[in-house]
């Protein structure tokens, strides 16, 4: 754990409240986030940390208004992103916002890129959208982030197509995209991933380093707990479509409150082995189908700390104090006639 961490939240630039993402299902809506609340510092590096199907990168998409319309609905008592509502933008306003004040970095940036256009006029492209520069001047500013991303003889890369580069070269041209217009909020889901243990390394020292030049704040999405400890001042814990703990990173390593987080640094494998194994460690059982989520807590079937309240009623999160929350009944009053009745 590398990053100083300040608790107290004194310049917010993104502060989400009770985020709520359905999907049109063949037997009615099926809630893919709930209850979702968290802030981002000016300057932070923010976690979003879970299994698959967790929530992590659907919560990126409702932030970004990429949620695909009609089937998905997004709903938030506040999306405020330095001042700007996102819940409250039309399409156009997101258009807007999007690339501008906030941009995001996907897994694999092939995906992302069209393989028939040269890398600098894609990466370009923000700016022609959003600052409506010339060809000339925009090709200037593609060349001055391709040296602040380290890509090696930038001035020869700008004419290249992706296919040209490496993985580790387009992953950096696209973190290049993502900060042209130099946004408030960068979302990054699982930008290294698809890379290998070396450039992944480098990529992340990238990322440390532009929040610390540029002031950046970041949304790092990702299910390797190792990335987390090193690069994260706040971390989400995410499960079943919610928030289940939150907390500085110190405290979540130090003090995990929920039996899911601790079940997960638990099963961290050792320094000695594999650093493949330390993607998301395995908890015996399955995360539930959201369409069909079991009564009371969400982990329940799979906790083996499960009281009988845990069955019936689903609990809301526990303050552990700074800033440090945890959605568990271990650490709420519950009405002990309710267990009395249940057992
Ligand atoms: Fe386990 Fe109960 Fe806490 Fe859920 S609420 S995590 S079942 S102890």
């Amino acid at each position: 754990m590398t990053n100083k961490i300040e608790t107290a939240k004194t310049d917010t630039v993104l502060s989400v409240r009770d985020l709520r993402t359905e999907f049109r299902g063949d037997r009615g809506p099926v809630r893919v986030l709930d209850d979702i609340s968290f802030d981002v510092g000016r300057g932070k590096i923010v976690g979003l940390v879970g299994e698959s199907g967790s929530g992590k990168s659907m919560t990126a998409l409702s932030l970004m208004g990429l949620v695909p319309k009609p089937q998905g609905h997004v709903s938030a008592t506040r999306m405020d992103l330095d001042g700007t509502d996102l819940a409250k933008l039309s399409p156009d306003g997101l258009r807007r916002i999007r690339g501008r004040d906030i941009s995001m970095v996907f897994q694999e940036p092939m995906t992302s890129l069209n393989p028939v256009r040269k890398v600098w006029e894609q990466v370009g492209e923000p700016l022609a959208i959003h600052q409506g520069l010339k060809r000339r001047d925009i090709r200037a500013r593609v060349l001055e982030m391709f040296e602040m991303v380290g890509i090696p003889d930038p001035k020869a890369r700008l004419d290249a197509y992706p296919h040209q580069l490496s993985g580790g070269l387009r992953q950096r041209a696209m973190i290049a995209m993502g900060l042209i217009c130099e946004p408030k909020l960068l979302i990054a889901d699982e930008p290294t991933t698809a890379l290998d243990v070396t450039t992944q390394a480098q990529i992340l020292r990238l990322m440390q380093d532009l929040r610390d030049r540029v002031g950046t704040s970041i949304i790092l999405i990702t299910h390797d707990l190792g990335i987390i400890a090193e690069m994260c001042d706040e971390v989400n814990v995410m499960y079943a479509g919610q928030i289940i703990e939150q907390a500085n990173v110190f405290d979540l390593f130090e003090r995990p409150s929920h039996p899911y987080t601790r079940g997960l640094l638990a099963s961290i494998p050792k320094a000695t082995e594999q650093r493949s194994s330390h993607r998301m460690p395995s908890i015996p059982g399955m995360v539930p189908n959201l369409a069909k989520l079991p009564p009371g807590c969400r982990f329940s079937p799979r906790c083996g700390d499960a009281m009988p309240i845990c069955l019936q009623k689903e609990p809301g999160l526990a303050d552990l104090g700074r800033g440090h929350n945890a959605r568990c009944w271990l650490h709420l009053p519950h009405d002990a006639t309710t267990q009395r009745e249940a057992s």
